[in-house]
């Protein structure tokens, strides 16, 4: 089997993919392979496409542990003046 050596970013070293549809495949490979989740992105500084764990743009929707702290809100309580 021929090994793939892929190009890599000099700004980031991730690996490069000449377009949206190569990285998307890669990123589905590597979901179904290693159950990694990853987000195809557009590089700014080598204009070719990476792959990202990271949601883009997700970490102010993402839940964070141990700030799930939710006020219990108790219905109806009223302390009452007698
Ligand atoms: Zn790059």
């Amino acid at each position: 089997m021929h090994y793939f050596v892929p190009k890599r970013c000099a700004s980031s070293s991730k690996i490069m993919y000449h377009d949206r549809e190569a990285a998307q495949r890669a990123a589905d490979e590597s979901f179904v392979e290693r159950g990694a989740e990853l987000w195809v992105y557009h590089c700014q500084y080598c204009g070719s496409w990476h792959l990202t764990s990271h949601q883009p743009g997700s970490y102010m929707a993402a839940p964070i542990k141990g700030q799930a702290k939710r006020h219990s809100r108790k219905r109806g309580y009223k302390p009452r003046h007698q």
